[in-house]
């Protein structure tokens, strides 16, 4: 059975920047649109000063040489001007791609050479990462730039660093950016046609349904197609037009990854709403924000949800202002959600699940806004998508309505593919436009999407990306390790890495060798991988003749020792 949307409407045949801002000179808000959590009223961005800023790194980087197509990697946490750095890189014709600020420099190397980026802008609290990264990538300190957390680059102060290693002096990224005139003037280019709408404006990472992260090539069309879409969901909403004056958002999810930039980086820019700002997430501050700053839309991932359901402190602040609460990149259980929702005691705040991939641009279902949600579906089709739920890897057995399979998404915001990895698009994108999700869920009566279980490789941690193929290929390189398998396990609604480690002698299974393997692992790589699901040794790891991993064996076997234990 094919699903079609409820809704169809026609895209804006626009490139990212004339969706966002109209055009170059056309008149804009001067209110504050990104809001700094911290200090509201020394720090903000207004629509008008967003789009300027993106211009005049357009023009510097432009006459630092960039070509059409060229890479710019920012790799830092949450400032005001991370989305006019994604933005100004576009609009220069480059493609902009963010990496995770708690990267260790092994990873972000990586990145770095895997997209091929020309540019480096580092977050100032983490250059000894991002230099020693640039080192392994072979970028000189002159393609390296220091992007501090806003305070600098509004009070006008440059910041530089001397990196020997790089072999000279990085310099501030403000160094990169030409006059507001001859930003003001600069009109980036005006893409109309099919073909130029196709073309690449950011490479976000993600594994995808197996093996490493690899950068999922987003055009235009895909870009300024997701945003409508899920514009069109949330205007549709009864009390919109009545609600739009007082709407605010908080943003503390990482606007390097699909889900945040999407929605704050673009989606709110669009729609004219403000975005206070933090630079990463912390529980207390969020609370204390909500309060302050009366936030009435929140946007969440399933671990917040469980804090903020369970954590005494919650019943220390006042969060009546809250109406909207969406949820997403990871599944949510509907128990918590109930729990989460007797925060108002009225139960008038319910929690709307959404789901997305990061090869969907950002998300391709969500709760309708005028329907209580309560039966844990992650919502209906974005208008324009297309889902089919298959039984078979070529997608020609399908699953009837009200029974699993995998989901396949047919729509304008499905990526154009990897970049530099022909055969994983392959893999991933049929001919005709599927893109093979790796999810598994099922349709109900009321077409609503349950996402059930995962098929693919991939693990969830905080809703951050966990790749197994990453963590077995370098555990494979710890001297107690013969062979090993990693998979995702559910300990308190949490997904957490697991190792199934084969020793190479016996006698290695022992608690102090696993303890010694988790910390060998924690010392090469970001928090989220870190092996606190366990190391459990086995005598050999199960696989098919063709040595491929039986991973839902291996899920199967830890749901049952949970279940003993
Ligand atoms: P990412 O590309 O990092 O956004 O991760 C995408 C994956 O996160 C999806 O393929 C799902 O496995 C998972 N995911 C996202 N949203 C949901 C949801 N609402 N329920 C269950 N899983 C989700």
């Amino acid at each position: 059975m094919v699903l079609k949307s409820r809704w169809s409407f026609d895209i804006p045949q626009v490139s990212l920047p004339t969706y966002l801002f109209d055009s170059p000179t056309a008149d804009l808000p001067k209110t504050p649109a990104l809001i700094s959590a911290k200090y509201p009223e020394k720090y903000y961005i207004s629509v008008h000063t967003y789009r300027l800023y993106a211009q005049r790194l357009a023009v510097g980087l432009l006459r630092a040489g960039l070509q059409p197509g060229e890479r710019v990697l920012l790799f830092s946490g949450n400032t005001l001007f991370f989305p006019t750095v994604m933005m100004g890189i576009i609009m220069a014709g480059g493609i902009y791609t963010g990496a995770n600020p708690t990267y260790v420099a092994r990873e972000l190397a990586y990145q770095l050479k895997d997209s091929g980026a020309k540019y480096l802008l580092c977050a100032e609290g983490s250059l000894d990462t991002g230099i020693a990264a640039a080192q392994e990538a072979g970028l000189p300190a002159s393609s390296v730039f220091v992007f501090d957390d806003g305070v600098a680059t509004f009070e006008g102060r440059t910041v530089e660093n001397h990196a020997p290693a790089l072999g000279g002096t990085i310099r501030h990224w403000t160094t990169l950016l030409a006059s507001e005139a001859d930003g003001r003037a600069y009109a980036w280019p005006d893409l109309r046609t099919p073909a130029e709408l196709d073309t690449v404006v950011a490479l976000n990472y993600s594994s995808g349904t197996t093996g490493l992260a690899k950068g999922v090539m987003i055009t235009h069309a895909n870009y300024v197609a997701n945003s409508a879409q899920q514009m069109w969901m949330s205007t549709m909403a009864a009390d919109y037009a009545q609600r739009r004056p007082s709407i605010k958002h908080l943003c503390f999810l990482p606007m390097y990854h699909a889900m945040a930039q999407a929605l704050f980086c673009v989606n709110a820019t669009k729609m004219r709403l403000p975005v206070y700002v933090m630079p990463k997430f912390d529980f207390i501050e969020m609370l204390q924000y909500i309060q302050k700053y009366q936030i009435t839309d929140l946007v969440l991932v399933p671990p917040v949800i469980v804090a903020m359901a369970k954590h005494p402190a919650v019943q220390n602040f006042d969060l009546s202002s809250v109406v909207k609460v969406g949820s997403g990149a990871a599944p949510l259980g509907r128990e918590i959600a109930e729990e989460f929702e007797k925060l108002w005691p009225d139960r008038r705040v319910n929690v709307k699940q959404g789901w997305g991939m990061t090869e969907l641009t950002c998300a391709a279902t969500t709760a309708d806004p005028d329907k209580v949600s309560r039966n844990g579906a992650v919502g209906e089709l974005l208008p324009n998508c297309e889902a089919k739920l298959v039984l078979d890897d070529e997608g020609k057995v399908e699953a009837p309505r009200g029974e699993r399979g995998e989901i396949w998404i047919r729509a304008p915001n499905v990526m154009k593919g990897y970049w530099g990895k022909p055969e994983a698009t392959r893999e991933t994108l049929t001919p005709d436009g599927w893109l093979k999700t790796g999810d598994v869920a099922y349709i109900d009566e009321d077409n609503e999407i349950h996402v059930v279980d995962r098929k693919k490789e991939l693990i969830k941690v905080k809703g951050l990306q966990v790749a197994p193929a990453e963590l077995e290929a370098l555990l494979l390189d710890h001297p107690s390790v013969q062979d090993v398998a990693v998979i995702g396990i559910t300990l308190n609604d949490e997904e957490l890495p697991r190792a199934y480690i084969v020793p190479r002698t016996p006698s290695q299974a022992t608690p102090q060798v696993a303890d010694a393997i988790k910390t060998w692992l924690a010392e090469r790589v970001s928090r989220a991988k870190r092996l606190d699901g366990g190391v459990v040794f086995m005598e050999a790891i199960p696989k098919n003749p063709s040595g491929k991993i039986l991973r839902k064996e291996l899920r199967e076997m830890a749901k049952a020792e949970a279940e003993a234990a």
